[in-house]
């Protein structure tokens, strides 16, 4: 049975992770909190575990409970948020905090159909807590997951057309017996062993039943249908300091949209190549490199420009733009996009 040999698997080879209730700890009776379960699984799309531990940890310290986050102001959550990109998700998690704290009690709703109803929370994340921190059986399905069911049962329709049959394959096998643990497992097995490149099919507990591994077609699947390229979109941030005292005028980004509420510096809009009109008339210098940088689904070739204003002018900008004076721009919780903006900056002085 796949489900024993691989539950039998991870009770000997769980990954040991600061979020979660390892099998011993189920074993004794401890239970996973549900919101260390969601806050964990919501900072780990698409960004790795390296990079999530020591983020989590401080996210804890500063938000310990749902109620903690909720009653927090979003700028600090989003602050909070920086560098972990996808900010449309650190907005939603502080809502979806106060949905939990003000309309359930701050208890997480127990079902897959319940936690689906929150703000943000999609389908892999609500069968995700369903099972880890409720024992559902839910049916979760991320991309490690969807590659161990196209190996296992030899799948070579291509992504996304195979999703409905990968889950189907993946409903067939969830078991009603520790369905939390067995999610874990999977999401395990496929980073660890059933990874994209060179699987290590002689230490996988499912081999016996894996067709990919008889037929030797693992490494091919799964099949993905080939991606159009990625647009490049262009446009100029400005970077204006106050002689008085150096200060760095930053704005606040509209809440709809990419980066939505997030700190920045001026920018023009994100488009066809064209002369940047600036937002106000001074001596610019422009730097020598543009910043570049890659979004889910466009690449991004930002100009910088570069200006000293005298505090009057500095007036000026800061009604023109709407803006704010930062001290240190570097503290101010800026995405990575614009971090990189400040790089150049500090480069060209
Ligand atoms: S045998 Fe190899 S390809 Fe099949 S599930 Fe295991 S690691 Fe993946």
């Amino acid at each position: 049975m796949i489900d024993a040999a691989l539950l039998d698997w991870y009770d000997r080879h769980a990954r040991v992770l600061p979020w979660r209730t390892g099998p011993a700890a189920r074993k004794r009776g401890e239970r996973p909190d549900p919101y260390r379960v969601w806050l964990s699984e919501v900072m780990l799309q698409q960004t790795t575990v390296a990079t999530v531990t020591p983020r989590y940890a401080r996210f804890l310290e500063l938000f310990p409970t749902v109620e903690a986050l909720a009653a927090a102001p979003v700028e600090d959550v989003l602050a909070e948020w920086a560098g972990l990109g996808y900010y449309a998700r650190a907005r939603n998690l502080h809502k979806c905090a106060q949905v939990v704290a003000g309309e359930h009690g701050g208890v997480f709703p127990q079902t897959e159909e319940g936690l689906l109803a929150l703000p943000g929370i999609g389908a892999y994340t609500a069968a995700a807590i369903a099972a880890i921190a409720f024992d559902e059986p839910a049916v979760v399905m991320d991309g490690n997951i969807e590659r161990v069911m196209a190996r296992l049962f030899a799948v070579e329709t291509p992504l996304p057309d195979a999703k409905p049959v990968l889950r189907d394959h993946a409903a067939s096998l969830t078991p009603d017996k520790r369905p939390g643990d067995y999610a874990q497992a999977l999401m395990d097995l496929g980073a660890t062993i059933c990874t994209p490149r060179n699987p290590a099919c002689a230490l996988c507990p499912l081999r016996e039943k894996c067709i990919a591994q008889k037929n030797a077609i693992q490494a091919d699947l799964p099949r993905k249908k080939k991606k159009a390229a990625k647009p490049t979109r262009f446009g100029t941030a400005f970077h204006i300091t106050r002689k008085g005292d150096g200060a760095v005028l930053l704005v606040r980004r509209p809440d709809k949209g990419l980066l939505g509420g997030m700190l920045a510096f001026p920018a023009t809009e994100w488009g066809e190549r064209a002369d940047a009109e600036p937002p106000i008339k001074a001596a610019w210098l422009k730097a020598d490199e543009p910043v570049r940088h890659t979004f889910t689904h466009f690449h991004l070739e930002m100009d910088v420009w570069m200006v000293t204003v005298s505090d009057a002018a500095a007036r000026k900008a800061q009604k023109a733009l709407q803006g704010e004076w930062h001290p240190d721009p570097a503290m101010a919780g800026l995405p990575t996009v614009f971090r990189k903006v400040l790089d150049v900056t500090n480069r060209d002085k």
